[in-house]
């Protein structure tokens, strides 16, 4: 049987979601097709009766800055946005975390659109958005109604997750459009850390990105992400709440891990590691982010760490 009948290559969202709703839930939006794929060939999901491939859609492979903010389209490759020194400078994290997905051949195709719909609360272009706390703006159509005109709005990144896999946009007749957050500035930076099993390939033991502002070494606002932490991606906000307003000293540091792992869920899974191993392992990640971030903040460097060969 074939996993689908046919597939379309829309030129517009509308047209995307014109072509979604024809078929009434039985289509589904593909990016990459890098976890789509797999799991329709896998038998994880149902054959579907299309395809409906976003990649060559302009508006979701745009990437701008405007008004203080970044537009990140959902269609644009982890390979694109790593080779974009824009997003070097406004989103360190960002740059880092898709440099180190998958290999060339993945990461040449998947989108960050995809990464975040596919809802795993350890992706890595998605723990980096959270941290930036980037917005996503989904394009839909009401059933079941007569007024057909597409809808847009604006959705925080914590909002699209409703389980570990389980997406709150509805892959059958939403589309995350683009991103956008704000632009670094002077006193602001990010970094991102992750642990893998050397012969890992799809997800990580643990990942973690920090973004922060700081004036005169004192911390005015810091966001910290991390997962797998719990169902969803994890905002570690008690740490973030003891650490703003305060000199960010080598000291505070351990204090803080503390708090990020009593707000951590870990759990052990067979393929990756332990909870106690996860445990083990936030301060680590915890310090050495911290000190990235507060380093780039300082001066002003902003050189991504730890990218994969291309
Ligand atoms: C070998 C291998 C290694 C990998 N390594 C990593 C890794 O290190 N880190 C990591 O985080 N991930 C990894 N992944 C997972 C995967 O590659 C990424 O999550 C990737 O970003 C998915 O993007 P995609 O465009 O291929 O998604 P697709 O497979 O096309 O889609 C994934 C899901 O999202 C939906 N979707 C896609 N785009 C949209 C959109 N714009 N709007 C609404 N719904 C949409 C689809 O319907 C589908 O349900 C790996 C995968 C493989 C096969």
């Amino acid at each position: 049987m074939s996993l689908w009948q046919h597939y379309h290559l829309p030129r517009s969202v509308d047209e995307a979601l014109s072509i979604l709703s024809g078929y009434n839930g039985k289509a589904q939006v593909v990016g990459g097709g890098t976890d789509l794929l797999l799991e329709l060939q896998q038998g994880r999901r149902p054959p579907v009766a299309a395809l409906v491939d976003v990649t060559r859609i302009p508006e979701m492979n745009r990437l701008e800055e405007r008004d203080g903010r970044v537009y990140l389209g959902a269609a644009i490759t982890h390979t694109a946005i790593v080779a974009e020194p824009m997003l070097t400078r406004h989103a360190t994290c960002l740059v880092e975390s898709c440099g180190v997905i998958g290999g060339p051949q993945v990461r040449n195709v998947a989108t960050i659109g995809g990464n975040v719909a596919h809802a795993l609360p350890a992706g890595d272009g998605t723990i980096s958005l959270v941290a930036l706390e980037a917005e996503a703006e989904i394009a839909s159509r009401t059933p079941n109604s007569n007024d057909q005109t597409p809808k847009r709005d604006w959705r925080p990144m914590l909002s699209l997750y409703s389980g570990p896999g389980k997406s709150a946009v509805d892959h059958h007749r939403e589309l995350i459009v683009q991103f956008r957050f704000p632009t670094a500035s002077a006193g602001e930076a990010s970094a991102f850390k992750r642990i893998m099993r050397p012969q890992g390939v799809a997800l990580p033991i643990l990942n973690l990105a920090v973004w922060m502002k700081l004036s005169d070494g004192i911390v005015d606002e810091i966001r910290i992400a991390l997962g797998p932490a719990g169902s969803t991606p994890l905002r570690a906000t008690k740490a973030e709440t003891y650490l703003t307003g305060i000199p960010l000293v080598d000291g505070v540091i351990p204090q803080a891990a503390d708090l990020v792992l009593r707000e951590a869920k870990l759990r052990t899974s067979p393929h990756r590691a332990t909870a106690e191993y996860r445990a083990e392992l936030i301060p680590v990640l915890f310090e050495r982010a911290v000190k990235l971030a507060r380093h780039r903040a300082a001066t002003g460097d902003v050189v991504p760490e730890g990218l994969g060969l291309a």
